[in-house]
């Protein structure tokens, strides 16, 4: 299965992909997570990114562009991958059809999860994640079993730098500006599924798993 899960900040990208990797068994390709990691361990590529992420705006995307590109070569990815939070610009979805042909590989499928826009202040405010594992709760729709630690291995629940409402005003902004015309984008390519994401987890879950299994 290849597919990409769109959607803006906080529409459940992330806590869809994790149990669709449990599933199909392949992996979730995030680059927000790839670029966390590359920030937090001060790689070059990192201390490029950062400033880009803390201000809510998008990394260029010949950066993104070559994350993606190297990590869909890895041996993980041959039977597929879902790839969350790429692309988010017109030119990164080119960019991407541009590799997976020369991979020789199509996309299955792009689900868009559709969110309204308080719902996603909301979520993203109270989202945690542990500093560990990466796994994510929310403080009141996803709570985890001990106030503070990941329920999966003990590690400390942070909030993200840009989990904050006035960083998050602005990535909504980014995200209908620069990423919202990949709707059109990938529905004029006859591969768009949208879901409704206000559901409850376990619902969007799984409408994903049935459009998925016509495909
Ligand atoms: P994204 O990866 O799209 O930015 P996340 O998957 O991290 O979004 O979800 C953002 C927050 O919303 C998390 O705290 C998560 O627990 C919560 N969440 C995800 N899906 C739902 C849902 N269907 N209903 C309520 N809260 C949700
Ligand atoms: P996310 O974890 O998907 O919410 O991404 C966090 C931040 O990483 C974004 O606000 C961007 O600054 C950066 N980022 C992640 N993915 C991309 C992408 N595909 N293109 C540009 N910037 C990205």
């Amino acid at each position: 299965m290849k597919l990409i899960l769109l959607g803006p900040p906080g529409a459940g990208k992330g806590t869809q992909a994790k149990m669709l990797t449990e599933r199909y068994r392949i992996p979730q390709i995030s680059t927000g997570d790839i670029l966390r990691a590359a920030v937090k361990e001060g790689t070059p590529m990192g201390v490029k990114a950062k400033g880009y992420m803390d201000a809510g705006g998008l990394v260029p995307d010949e950066v993104v562009v070559g994350i993606v590109r190297e990590r869909l070569q890895q041996s993980d990815c041959q039977n597929g991958f879902i790839l969350d939070g790429f692309p988010r610009t017109v030119a990164q979805a080119d960019a991407l059809n541009s590799t997976l042909a020369d991979l020789d590989k199509n996309l299955d499928a792009v689900i868009s999860l559709e969110v309204d826009p308080e719902a996603l202040v909301e979520r993203l405010t109270g989202r945690r994640t542990c500093r560990d594992c990466g796994r994510g709760f929310h403080v009141t729709f996803d709570p985890p079993a001990v106030a503070g630690k990941c329920d999966a291995c003990q590690g400390e629940l942070i909030q993200r730098d840009d989990d904050k409402e006035e960083t998050i005003r602005k990535r909504l902004e980014v995200y209908r500006a620069q990423t919202e015309p990949l709707v059109a984008y990938y529905r004029s390519a006859g591969l768009l599924s949208a879901i409704d994401g206000m559901q409850d987890i376990q619902v969007v879950k799984n409408k994903i798993l049935a459009v998925l299994a016509a495909k």
